[in-house]
């Protein structure tokens, strides 16, 4: 069948209720894991690490059963593209994605030992919507995840219901000047403007990056909070940054591009001499040059109408060991 003759009706006809599996997991569940994952959550219930016997904490019901790196499943795997429906959707336009809905239900816990495997399918795809993203199908599948070890064989622990809208983006490249008109240029987020926040973003369109600082125990701090963390007051005034700094730590953008930002994109935490630390961006430095510990000055930018951000450039580089 020619790409062409591709409708959303022939997708639903291939997809809905075609049930896929088994996807197996690389790895049984294991300490090592177990630990990862508490430890990037900040989970600490004793539950899952302090017994003789690990038990996995139940959110982590998707992670058990993902590809590895270069996208392969292990052996006894189903040789079926569980994504192929996006594929397809990307085939006649829908190429966009984003998850709109994921609840998960749990059965039953998972412990050390345990050999996970799911199973998917495609249950709805809606009829056609306009959205504030696009036109586009609402797509639902539902993931029931298995478990087997030495004295239960084939039991169903978890399920997810996972919503995903496939739209048409309005513009294909990110920045592309092809618009010809009609589709609004994608601005920045703005910022929320309260009580606490108000001067931050008011000082810099006046041009000035204002610090607050306690007006009792004069601590500065960043960013706005309405209370010191030292000394519990609510007082407080601005003190002027002279935007100057060292760079504390970075990171690099490079996917997804998402507009209306340029790629590579630097960020990065910044060390002010008035003793807070700040987040923004970094330009006229290539991403390999970056390097922690190098000066930095401020630049305050319009980058867009009424919205003034601090950027920095590097003004003399920490020599690199
Ligand atoms: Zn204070």
């Amino acid at each position: 069948m020619s790409e062409s003759e591709l409708t959303v009706e022939k997708i639903r006809e291939d997809h809905i209720n075609h049930r896929l599996g088994p996807y197996i997991g690389w790895n049984k569940v294991n300490r090592a894991q177990v630990w990862q994952w508490c430890a990037a959550m900040g989970d600490t219930n004793p539950l899952y690490l302090e017994n003789d016997e690990v038990i996995a904490p139940p959110t982590m019901l998707q992670m058990w059963t993902m590809r590895d790196v270069r996208g392969n499943f292990p052996e006894g795997t189903v040789d079926k593209n569980v994504y192929e429906i996006m594929d397809k959707f990307g085939q006649i336009g829908y190429s966009a994605t984003v998850a709109t809905n994921y609840d998960q239900t749990y059965h039953s816990y998972l412990k050390e030992g345990d050999q996970v495997y799911s199973y998917h399918t495609i249950v709805d795809v809606t009829d056609k919507k306009s959205t504030g993203l696009g036109e586009g199908y609402f797509v639902t599948e539902h993931a029931q995840y298995y478990r087997s070890n030495d004295e239960i064989k084939d039991e169903l622990f978890g399920e997810a219901r996972i919503s995903y809208f496939k739209y048409m983006p309005p513009e294909q490249t990110p920045g592309a000047s092809s618009s010809g008109g009609g589709i609004k240029k994608i601005e920045r987020i703005r910022p929320v403007e309260n009580h606490d926040s108000k001067h931050f973003w008011q000082g810099l369109r006046e041009g000035k990056l204002l610090i607050q600082q306690c007006s009792n125990c004069q601590v500065t701090r960043h960013p706005p909070q309405p209370m010191c963390e030292q000394c519990q007051s609510i007082e407080w005034n601005t003190i002027e940054s002279k935007c100057e700094g060292t760079i504390y730590s970075y990171t690099v953008m490079h996917y997804p591009e998402i507009p209306p930002f340029d790629y590579p994109n630097a960020i990065v935490l910044v060390d002010l001499d008035e003793g807070v630390r700040i987040a923004s961006q970094l330009t006229g430095t290539k991403p390999d040059d970056i390097v922690i510990g190098s000066r930095v000055k401020a630049k305050l930018v319009e980058v867009q109408d009424e919205m003034t951000l601090p950027v920095f450039e590097v003004i003399e580089t920490e020599a690199s060991s």
